[in-house]
């Protein structure tokens, strides 16, 4: 017992960290210090396919970029797959930086990859990022709290097993805001869902495309166009869809520093 102890030991000095990093929503500017910083000196990077081109330019030259890109109902690397990935490289010793669109813990399964790396005793560190609701609703001016408009904000993903089984009802309404991720596919079934809840098909809604990137969209409309707006308009992922009345505030003061900001 006494001679393994060093092993041990050794083993355990030997194992690399996992960073679950936040890439933000696409803008390079919009990473955080400590994302821009492990990703500079990074020998491994494990990303997803909705991290911006731009945000992996910062890499080093000669670091390994290894992508496990996802698409809806696609998945080109099973999730187990990535997490064992990630555990391996860190067991061979080698620190690995696994970059996520967005927050890693905002629908980024970030926490399935902790709980995987902790089940074999690697050490994570998180580093949040700006979630996807907080970019877009920063570069459309929509404010996703507002005094007069709504005090309760929701996170919901539009897409995944049994939508029509998820319970929103009140998540949506007068004083509510909803922010829908992965919902581009699934629009019609949620906008019949909404307002089977009770929602009037006149609630504004609000859908952005590519937030936070210079191909960005804002289209608005009303919830019982939500099917048609997406059709007629090719909305394509990434996109979220913002449902309430803070999507239709007239603010062009806002949406005038929010384009300055942006540019
Ligand atoms: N962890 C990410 C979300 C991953 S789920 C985050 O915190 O943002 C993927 C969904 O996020 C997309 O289907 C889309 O709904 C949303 N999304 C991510 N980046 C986006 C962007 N730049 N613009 C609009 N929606 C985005």
């Amino acid at each position: 017992m006494v001679a393994l102890a060093p092993r041990v030991h050794l083993a355990a000095m030997q194992t690399g960290t996992i960073h679950l990093v936040g890439a933000g929503p696409g803008d390079p500017d919009l990473l955080t210090l400590r994302a821009a910083r492990l990703i500079e000196n990074a020998r491994l990077i494990v990303h997803d396919g909705l991290v911006d081109p731009a945000i992996l330019a910062l890499a080093r030259p000669g670091a390994r970029l290894i992508s496990v890109a996802k698409q809806r109902s696609k998945h080109t690397l099973p999730q187990e797959d990535i997490n064992a990935l990630l555990v391996r490289e860190a067991q061979a010793g080698r620190d690995v930086v696994r970059l996520k669109g967005g927050d890693p813990f905002v629908f980024g399964r970030g926490g399935e990859e902790m709980e995987a790396a902790k089940a074999y005793g690697v050490r994570v560190e998180v580093v949040p990022g700006i979630s996807a609701a907080n970019g877009a609703a920063a570069a459309s001016g929509i404010a996703l709290t507002h005094r007069d408009s709504a005090s309760i904000v929701s996170f919901v993903a539009g897409q995944c097993k049994g939508l029509s089984d998820q319970d929103w009802a009140g998540l949506a309404g007068k004083g509510r805001t909803l922010v829908i991720y992965m919902g581009v596919k699934t629009a019609p079934q949620i906008a019949e869902k909404l307002m089977a809840d009770g929602l009037a098909p006149s609630m504004p809604v609000a859908v952005i495309e590519n937030a936070c990137r210079p191909e960005m969209r804002v289209l608005r409309g009303p919830l019982a166009a939500l099917p048609d707006l997406v059709e007629a308009e090719a909305v394509q992922s990434p996109a979220l869809i913002i449902i309430g009345e803070v999507t239709a505030r007239e603010n062009a003061a806002l949406e005038q520093i929010a384009a300055e900001v942006a540019a």
